[in-house]
Order: C-alpha cells, then structure tokens, then sequence
C-alpha cells in the first residue's frame, strides 16, 4: 500500500471525491479509508474497516475507484501488487503505466521526483554528511590538531580521547543501521571537532581538562 504523502494525523479529502454522487457510498468510505490507514495495512483489514467484508465487494470498490482515477493497482519493483491512493483525481492521461525502479537498488521509485527510491534517497544523504565530516576531522588532524572538544564544548581533550566518537566508532553505528535505512536508524554520530593548541590560546579557551584522557596543558 503506497500514499502520496507521509503519514500525518490529519488526512485531507478532496470534495470531488466525498461529495461524488456518481460513486457509491461505499466506495467513497473505502477510499477515506485507504487514505487514512496506516503503511502496510492490508487490504482485507482496510475494506473490514470501511464496513466491506466479502473479497468480491472490495474488488468491486476498488474497480469503481479506479476507474474514476482516485486509486491506481499495479506491480511495483519490490512492492509486488500495490493500491496506490491519489489525493487529487487524476485523469486517464496521467494514469502511470509501468513501474519506474530506483536506479541505485531497483526498487519501486514511483512516488519520487527523481528515480531514487526513499531509502536510497536517505542513505545518500547521510553517506554524504558522514564523508564531508570525516573529511573535515582528516583535515584538521592533518593540519596538526591535536585537541578535541566533544560536540557539547564542555571538556578539553586528547583528539584521540576513548570518550570520544572516533571515525572507526562512527563507522561501525552507520553500518551496523545499513539494513533498517526505512525505520530511520540510519545516521552519522558527529566526530569531535579538533583544534591546534595555537587555536585554542587564540580563543582564549578556559575548558576544563578530561581526567581521561588528561591533554597537554595548553
Ligand atoms: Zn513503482
Ligand atoms: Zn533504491
Ligand atoms: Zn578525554
């Protein structure tokens, strides 16, 4: 089951449909329904839900409504048979005909602007703020930083502080999260911001020191 928007606590119903004499009452509950339920509900539970409880009734439902254009049925990439619920009528012309896959993974990528899935989507744009951060935390330490701060500034540390995330740390989170990119574990914990002792006399930095790691006095 796939909508056209992420799942909110308040659906909006287009008139054209709920206020649709030309479909019957009980396709209109059906599609209010659809439009409403939660990701992954089934079509027997949803049509259940709308009042429908023979197979050959919802069938009979959702024709109507695809016909009028208010739902559309097809296969998707790694989707299989999937209802797809527009909020605004569509008109026959604008009726998707195959299945568009994501270019990365080759799943569905329908509902998105470009041919990138969801997941890939997310997974890209967290790979890319983990490569500019990592490459930030290699310049600095290239550059001869040897302190850290951790992201809340409130200690001084060794750059190399066990309290500290390090890169192998951060690694390890975003790749032990690779396979569940949908439920949003999926992140970059930030490496410490690193600093030159000259950049910290500069600052005039009065942190106090992690008993830890215990960094050079400055
Ligand atoms: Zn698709
Ligand atoms: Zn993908
Ligand atoms: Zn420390």
């Amino acid at each position: 089951m796939r909508y056209p928007t992420r799942l909110q606590p308040v659906i909006t119903v287009h008139r054209d449909t709920l206020l649709n004499s030309q479909l019957s009452p009980a396709s209109r509950l059906l599609y209010v329904t659809l439009l409403a339920c939660a990701d992954g509900a089934h079509i027997n539970e949803i049509s259940a839900l709308a009042g429908i409880t023979a197979d050959e009734c919802a069938d009979l439902y959702l024709k109507e409504l695809r016909d009028a254009g208010r739902i559309e049925t097809g296969d998707h990439y790694g989707q299989g048979e999937t209802i797809t619920v527009h909020e605004i009528p569509i008109v026959p012309s604008q009726r998707s005909h195959a299945c568009v896959p994501c270019t990365l993974c080759g799943n569905c990528s329908c509902q998105r602007p470009r041919e990138i899935c969801r997941i890939c989507d997310l997974k890209r744009e967290v790979d890319q703020e983990a490569a500019a951060d990592l490459a930030r935390w290699k310049r600095q330490r290239a550059a001869g930083a040897t302190y850290a701060t951790g992201r809340s500034g409130n200690r001084l540390h060794r750059w190399d502080c066990p309290t500290l995330n390090s890169a192998e740390k951060s690694m390890t989170i975003l790749k032990g999260a690779e396979d569940t990119v949908a439920y949003g574990t999926y992140h970059w914990s930030p490496l410490p911001l690193l600093f030159t002792a000259e950049e910290l006399r500069a600052k005039g930095a009065r942190t106090r020191r992690c008993a830890v790691c215990g960094p050079d006095p400055l």
